[in-house]
């Protein structure tokens, strides 16, 4: 069996997709690959890259990692000075080579490839209007909504054309285009999803513009983030230089705190703040709320290092690398025989027992999703000899799904959603248990709940979801009717600053 034990058991809320784009640099392609490989957390089942060669749009994409789809060859045939691309997990769509991103189509406003971060809330709604009115869908993304309604817009430019599709669209978007002569950057009204952009040096030549999910992709390039695409904002770069145009102004923002809990890179600056300090902060406040006398703070590798260091500040309880993580497993761990299968967590982390051994153990993570890996971590730990353990999370309890493009489990298999705080530290078998306060974890994040979306923690959905659907893709067709009830029972209209 092969498996991918970073979520192993699914017991982690998985990242999305990340998009990069660059207008104006002769390498453009090579950039844009760079930019996906200092991305690939983000979205590890298919990568994608689109230039415009002057003539036409040059397309390579593939199921699998960055780094093994693309060789000096691949490269070569991608050829032009502007770029998208895209590394994908799927959060709405089926697993396959079609929906992988960027998707390009030709329109009568010339060629278009789009990259897109996010989930539509009103996707499946559209594209039942679209297809009773003629239009063929080629995937089954919520993506390709963007380039059909393109494409029928009667605006005969591609800024007008965008404007008049994204004033359609509802949910979370950040999506790159790439057009013959430009390359365009949007952000949803809300902000959900991060975007931001970037300048980069060329030699003897004016600078190329970058936009990328996380500056951590700036970062490899060396290239100088400068600014957020702002939520509502449209950003254009082509030979005139950068042009931005608002298309939605003055919504309540819902900035996904979820991405400086874990799913974004420690050393990514994220809506303007970096995201090693909102994790120290988390861990800070953390330890001020669920204080435990201690000999030693341990991190979840490599999630909860940062929380784990705050704790350990503030605490003033030593820091200590008590679990190790072998970097090298990933989709190609083969099991080798049914009899001794069930490695589980043990493949990916393993307990040093000279550091934990004796000792009174602060064990801090992320979050908690099944509960499942958390207990697996308590028996490492104490098995390795640890006299205590007790965990402690930089997040309130996760008790909602995710419908802004991040893939989460059904409710009833959130842990926090069936049991009370107390049940759940039975059943990881740690001897305390406790979790960062909403309120605490807003506090440190330091976007206000009116600017924040914390919909898994509070289910408060800054973006008001569909009605309920019994066709809803969202979730599988057994759990669809189930999810959009409780939803559509949990929403409420965000309030507007
Ligand atoms: Fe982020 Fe959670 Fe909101 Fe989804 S529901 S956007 S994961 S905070």
């Amino acid at each position: 069996m092969a498996g991918d034990l970073r979520d192993e058991g699914q017991d982690k809320f998985r990242d999305e997709c990340g998009v990069f784009g660059i207008f104006g640099h002769p390498d453009a392609a090579n950039l844009a690959y760079l930019g996906l490989y200092a991305m690939q957390h983000r979205g590890q089942e298919s990568a994608g890259i689109v230039t415009w060669t002057g003539q036409r749009m040059a397309v390579e994409k593939q199921m699998g990692y960055v780094a093994d789809i693309f060789d000096e060859s691949r490269l070569a045939r991608l050829p032009g000075h502007s770029a998208i691309g895209h590394v994908r997990y799927s959060t709405t769509g089926e697993s396959r080579l079609e929906n992988a991103q960027p998707i390009v189509y030709n329109t009568n406003k010339g060629p278009l490839a789009i990259g897109h971060n996010g989930n539509l809330v009103n996707a499946d709604e559209i594209r039942r209007e679209l297809e009773q009115e003629g239009s063929i869908f080629t995937t089954s993304s919520d993506t390709e909504v963007f380039l059909h309604l393109m494409a029928r817009s009667r605006r005969e430019d591609v800024v007008g054309a965008l404007r008049e599709a994204l004033a359609r669209v509802r949910g979370a978007y950040s999506i790159v285009l790439l057009a013959r002569d430009r390359v365009l950057a949007a952000r949803d009204p809300q902000g959900v999803r991060p975007l931001t952009m970037g300048r980069l040096k060329v030699p003897g030549q004016p600078d190329a513009t970058v936009v990328a999910s996380e500056t951590c992709a700036f970062d490899l390039i060396d290239a100088e983030p400068l600014r957020d695409v702002e939520p509502g904002e449209i950003v254009v770069f082509d030979a005139g230089g950068t042009a931005s145009a608002s298309f939605a102004m003055g919504q309540r923002t819902g900035f996904c705190v979820f991405e400086h809990v874990y799913f974004a890179r420690p050393d990514s600056s994220i809506f303007g703040k970096s995201v090693a300090d909102s994790r120290r902060a988390f861990g800070q406040r953390l330890a001020r709320e669920h204080p435990v006398p201690a000999d030693i703070v341990v991190p979840v590798p490599d999630s909860g290092m940062f929380a784990a260091l705050g704790f350990a500040e503030e605490s003033g309880i030593r820091y200590g690398m008590g679990l190790v993580r072998n970097h090298y497993v990933g989709r190609t761990f083969i099991e080798p025989k049914q009899s001794i299968r069930n490695f589980g967590v043990k493949v990916k982390l393993n307990a040093v027992r000279s550091v934990v051994g004796g000792k009174r153990v602060v064990l801090v993570d992320d979050s908690i999703v099944r509960g499942t890996t958390s207990k697996k971590l308590v028996r490492m730990l104490k098995a390795a000899g640890a006299s205590e353990v007790h965990m402690r999370i930089s997040s309130p309890p996760t008790v909602n799904p995710c419908h802004y493009g991040i893939d989460t489990p059904r409710r009833k298999e959130l842990i926090a959603s069936a049991k009370a705080i107390e049940e759940i530290r039975a059943f990881i078998e740690a001897d305390s248990l406790g979790y960062l306060s909403l309120e605490g974890m807003l506090a440190a994040f330091g976007h206000g709940d009116h600017e924040t979306c914390s919909a898994c923690f509070s289910g408060r959905y800054p973006v008001p979801l569909r009605a309920p659907d019994p066709q809803a893709t969202l979730f599988p067709a057994e759990e669809a009717g189930e999810a959009a009830e409780e939803d559509a029972a949990r929403t409420e209209p965000a309030p507007r600053p």
